[in-house]
């Protein structure tokens, strides 16, 4: 009995005691997935890298809004959102006592404002990417009347600045390349009658 004890005590704590007290995870364990809001642009690079769909989003265009939405069931805690985000807005933490009473508490969600085009004034990309790319150029060192300039560029959608850089139909018609001898060939003669 005496030579039970002293093995024991020579041993010591051989279990945890959690719950009682907080578990210690390994270095680099991958838990619940957490958003810091503040941080997101909604560009919406984790969506497109998560495998299990478990990130969505969504854009409700009258209410001119932006929802991200997480869901914990789906997530397979493989950590390429956090891998993707370029603000770093998404990291998987320690926590994995995921259990709910509620549903509805799986979901993590997130909104933001969508911009409109300067020119035609339809919706086209979330506000905070929009000022995290203004962001980012005033970074590299532009001059104000350049940044200025890109600025306009980059509130303008897609489409509205095709159509700005677009060239006329003048400018592209092969004649307007030729040398004035040869375009006066190409041009069609008027029929003798
Ligand atoms: S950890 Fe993996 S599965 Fe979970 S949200 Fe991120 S990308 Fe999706
Ligand atoms: S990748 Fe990062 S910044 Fe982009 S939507 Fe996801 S969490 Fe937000």
């Amino acid at each position: 009995m005496f030579k039970l004890i002293k093995t024991v005590l020579k041993t010591g704590d051989q279990t945890v005691k959690y719950p009682f007290a907080p578990l210690e995870v390994a270095k680099d364990f991958r838990g619940k997935p957490e958003l810091i809001a503040s941080q997101c642009i909604s560009c919406g690079a984790c969506a497109r890298a998560c495998p299990a769909n478990a990130i969505v989003i969504e854009n409700d265009i009258p209410a001119l809004v932006r929802q991200w939405e997480l869901s914990i069931a789906r997530c397979i805690y493989c950590g390429r959102c956090e891998e993707v985000c370029p603000t770093r807005a998404i990291r998987l933490s320690e926590s994995f006592e995921l259990a709910v009473t509620n549903k509805r508490d799986l979901y993590e969600v997130a909104k933001s404002d969508i911009a409109c085009c300067l020119q035609c004034e339809k919706p086209f990309v979330p506000q905070k990417l929009l000022d995290y790319t203004i962001g980012l150029l005033k970074q590299t060192g532009m001059k104000a009347e350049q940044l200025e300039h890109s600025r306009e560029q980059i509130k303008t959608c897609p489409e509205c600045r095709r159509k700005d850089n677009m060239l006329d139909a003048a400018n592209v018609a092969c004649s307007a390349f030729l040398p004035k001898s040869e375009s006066s060939l190409s041009e069609p003669k008027e029929e003798v009658l």
